[in-house]
């Protein structure tokens, strides 16, 4: 740990034409300070936060990952402490002069020989989990969801072994929003997506009310899934059929027992590291996210670009303001377009609600040291690795694809999470640095800590700690490799996450840009 070491003040700079560097040491390093080199500090530096490595004028530009972060609001002196107060939020870089497809990265050569074991599914997709997934149309149906699950898992659940688990796709959509309206679309394709999420094995069943805005049907779209018209797996509690609770409670036992059968002959067999389809995202980043934890899982994202997997990087908010950068890693000017399109949209989004992109970062973002959204965007694209990006989702539209893709949400972890798993990751690769205990109930998820200190706190909670790579312990290939090896562990049940050993699972949090009514 850093503690036990000699308290040698340590500061990480990340390109030779940055003038700042953020200070490594915990806790907090005192003014009078020497690092190696003899720079003195002036003021005392919290982790994490940055020190002027130079005299910075009044509005001169800063440069961190040797991009401009920001202006200096004031002078700065060298070893001087820069707080978000003394960065100017440069402007967010312009679409149109945007550089697209100018720069595709090489394709690395193949990795192959690895392998998982899963569950594979009739229409060719992988699963992690054995899940029993039970949709519901509309949010007044989720307390019986609810009831339902809670029987299956104290009745039922023991006679299906090989059936992992019962979960509701409860929301809060569904009735009380503007059904027509264009950005409807988000919400109801992603509750169409969820219940085809390869970990629930095609096995699709809705809990209906009758009277609701979206109809049951909606939710088993045409040709996605094999389903009998005559009888479609829809138990609606206003059927004159039901008398009572009990006769619907029973209806709905009765789909599930039929579906767990089913999903319990599946068995896991060998599947190739290609047949993966993996989420990244951040949550409570801190200034160490873009230095350990997001390197490192860009390494791995590479490692499994290479093994043919998908990987989807996802946070619109956290990806804008570095998105010239992205730009030319696009396979074609076509998904450059696409990327930029899905920015300008969201631009647009946060404008009409009054709203614009200082809105991020979060105040303990700020407490980890970082000054803007330019600093955490430059910080969290680094886990999209180095290979070509190929495609690029809507919100809660399925991938389709292997290799590297941008899957558009909301940075809001359990939003972005939502959307992930109705894109149809079967594992999800989670980095932070203040720390969350975050989770989702589809698929697994690996949590990595940017920071030693924290992974030591959250010692069950953390699932790989990154922060060895600040202190010199790993490097950033060796950490990508154990992520890498982890995913292929976890995605086999051969190990289970932190969050799957305590059951810590999000609610489905959809993203409906759409009117309520
Ligand atoms: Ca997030």
């Amino acid at each position: 740990m850093i503690e036990d070491k000699p308290p040698k003040p340590l500061y990480i700079r990340l390109h030779e034409r940055d003038n700042v560097a953020i200070v490594a040491n915990s806790g907090v390093l005192p003014a009078g300070s020497i690092f190696e080199g003899g720079l003195i500090l002036r003021d005392p530096v919290p982790q994490g936060h940055k020190v002027a490595l130079v005299d910075i004028a009044k509005d001169a530009a800063i440069r961190r990952y040797g991009e401009v972060i920001g202006y200096a609001e004031r002078d700065i002196l060298k070893g001087g402490w820069i707080d978000e107060s003394s960065v100017r939020l440069p402007q967010a870089p312009a679409f149109d002069t945007m550089p697209l497809a100018t720069k595709v990265p090489a394709t690395q050569s193949p990795l192959d020989g690895y392998t998982f074991e899963g569950y594979r599914n009739a229409d060719g997709s992988v699963g992690t989990k054995n899940i029993l997934g039970i949709s519901s149309s509309v949010q007044c149906v989720a307390g019986t969801v609810d009831y339902v699950v809670r029987l299956i898992k104290e009745k039922l659940l023991s006679q299906y072994p090989n059936v992992d688990d019962v979960v509701a796709l409860n929301h809060a959509y569904g009735c009380g929003v503007a059904i027509d309206a264009p950005a409807a679309i988000i919400p109801i394709r992603t509750l169409q997506n969820l219940a085809l999420n390869p970990n629930f094995g095609g096995e699709v069943m809705v809990v209906a009310l009758g009277c609701e805005k979206l109809q049951a049907e909606r939710l088993l779209p045409a040709g996605m899934i094999p389903i009998n018209p005559e009888k479609p797996p829809i138990m609606r509690m206003q059927d004159e059929q039901f008398s009572g609770f009990g006769e619907m409670v029973e209806a709905v036992m009765a789909m599930a027992r039929q579906r767990l059968e089913t999903l319990n002959r599946r068995k896991r067999e060998t599947c190739l590291a290609a047949d993966l389809v993996i989420g990244l995202q951040c949550g409570g980043s801190d200034a160490f996210s873009g230095v350990t934890a997001n390197p490192a899982v860009g390494f791995a994202a590479d490692l499994l670009v290479r093994a043919g997997a998908t990987v989807m990087f996802s946070e619109v908010t956290e990806v804008r303001d570095a998105v010239q950068l992205l730009t030319p890693r696009a396979i074609n000017e076509d998904v450059a377009r696409a990327l930029i399109r899905e920015m300008a949209w969201y631009d647009n989004y946060l404008a009409a609600g009054g709203a614009d992109r200082s809105a991020n970062p979060s105040p303990g973002n700020k407490k980890g040291g970082l000054a803007n959204v330019v600093e955490k965007a430059l910080g969290s694209i680094v886990k999209s690795g180095t290979s070509p990006i190929v495609g690029v989702l809507s919100p809660g539209e399925r991938a389709t694809q292997k290799g590297l893709l941008f899957a558009a949400t909301p940075a809001s972890d359990f939003v972005c999470g939502t959307l992930q798993v109705a894109s149809g990751i079967t594992l999800q690769v989670f980095t932070t640095g203040r720390g969350t205990p975050y989770g989702l109930s589809a698929v697994p998820v690996i949590k990595v800590s940017t920071r030693s200190d924290l992974a030591a706190r959250w010692h069950d909670l953390i699932d790989i700690n990154a922060g060895r790579i600040a202190t010199g312990e790993s490097t950033i290939e060796e950490l990508g490799w154990e992520i890498f090896r982890l995913i292929l562990d976890v995605a086999s049940g051969r190990k289970k996450s932190w969050s799957d050993r305590w059951g810590l699972y999000n609610a489905l949090t959809l993203f409906n840009p759409a009117p309520v009514t």
